[in-house]
């Protein structure tokens, strides 16, 4: 059977000697859109790099950053299920990652494999996007998982008053407890979600962050706010899920007459810092959320 090749494709990078090579290991990574989003930003700038997507199982994560080293790699990001992983598998970490107690970016310096998380910094610059100034803000954070580490630890590191809501209340109260001295101003606490408890908080919120997985697709009929708890139509909502770009609860906000803003903004910026830390260049930031909305398929 012949094989096609498409030589003339104007988009496939041309990879040489001197091509600087970063990647992301996840497991799975198929799904990832950091590939084509890193790619059409390097693209863009007519950067000779590449960004590679690496299937990589946890027990052999040591051996992948061993890799990083040995092939020469400029950098990797780290997705799920990896970025707790890389906390003592790097030289050296940045004090935000040691705080947040992740990284999902690995810059190699010589020899030195220093570990970054970007995700905080990019949840801030997204809410910067959508026009939200989140400084000593009255901040309600829906789940404690990973991705409400970064988000809690981004809003305390601007002095926001930050009310953790999950599931699991222990883990509302232990993620509280672990940002409560990051800035003077703020102030963490945490509590069970439950639809008094979300009543009573939601008032006066002016910023809900929903860091549940509850509506991402194929649940996309799932929502961490009861039908019975009326949104509080003065705060902006920010949900970090971007599939689909329109949540129940994104829905449900703007029904009330609150903004509502998806998670893509997050995605795009968490991307962006890496790509500035790898490069040194400004990222294209337009050019990388065009790249994320075509992979995800939209428009
Ligand atoms: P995670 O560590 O597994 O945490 C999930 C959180 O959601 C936990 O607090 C969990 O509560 C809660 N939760 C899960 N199922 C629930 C349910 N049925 N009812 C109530 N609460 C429930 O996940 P993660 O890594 O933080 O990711 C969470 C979401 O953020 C995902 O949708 C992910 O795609 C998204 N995300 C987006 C970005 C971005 O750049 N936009 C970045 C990172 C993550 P318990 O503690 O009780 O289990």
């Amino acid at each position: 059977m012949s094989q096609t090749i498409n030589a003339g494709h104007s988009n496939a990078p041309l990879l040489s000697g001197r091509t600087q090579i970063v990647g992301v290991i996840g497991w799975p990574i198929e799904h990832s859109v950091s590939p084509p989003m890193h790619n059409a930003a390097f693209r863009a700038l007519g950067l000779d790099w590449c960004y590679v997507p690496f299937p990589v199982p946890p027990e052999r994560v040591p051996e992948a950053l061993a890799g990083v080293r040995a092939l020469g790699l400029r950098g990797i990001n780290a997705t799920v299920p990896h970025k707790q992983a890389l906390l003592s598998l790097v030289d050296e970490l940045t004090p935000e990652a040691q705080a947040i107690g992740a990284a999902n970016t690995v810059i190699v310096r010589g020899e030195r494999l220093i570990g970054h998380n970007t995700d905080a910094r990019g949840f801030l610059r997204a809410l910067g996007e959508a026009g939200f100034r989140p400084e000593g803000c009255a901040a309600l954070v829906l789940g404690a998982g990973g991705a409400a580490r970064a988000v809690v630890y981004g809003l305390a590191t601007v002095g926001a008053r930050v009310t953790i809501l999950n599931r699991t209340e222990d883990r509302a109260l232990a993620l509280a407890a672990a940002f409560a001295g990051v800035h003077p101003q703020a102030s963490i606490t945490g509590g069970p979600l439950e639809p008094t408890t979300l009543a009573r908080m939601a008032e006066g919120a002016q910023l809900i962050v929903n860091t549940t997985p509850l509506g991402m697709w194929p649940r996309v009929e799932c929502s961490p706010w009861p039908e019975g708890v009326e949104f509080p139509s003065g705060a902006m909502l920010y949900d970090l899920i971007y599939n689909p770009r329109e949540t129940l609860l994104m829905r449900r906000a703007r029904a009330a007459g609150a903004p509502a803003v998806d998670g893509l903004g997050m995605l795009v910026h968490q991307g962006a810092e890496a790509f500035e830390l790898w490069t040194g260049v400004d990222a294209p930031v337009d050019v990388m959320r065009a790249a994320c909305v075509a992979a995800l398929g939209g428009e």
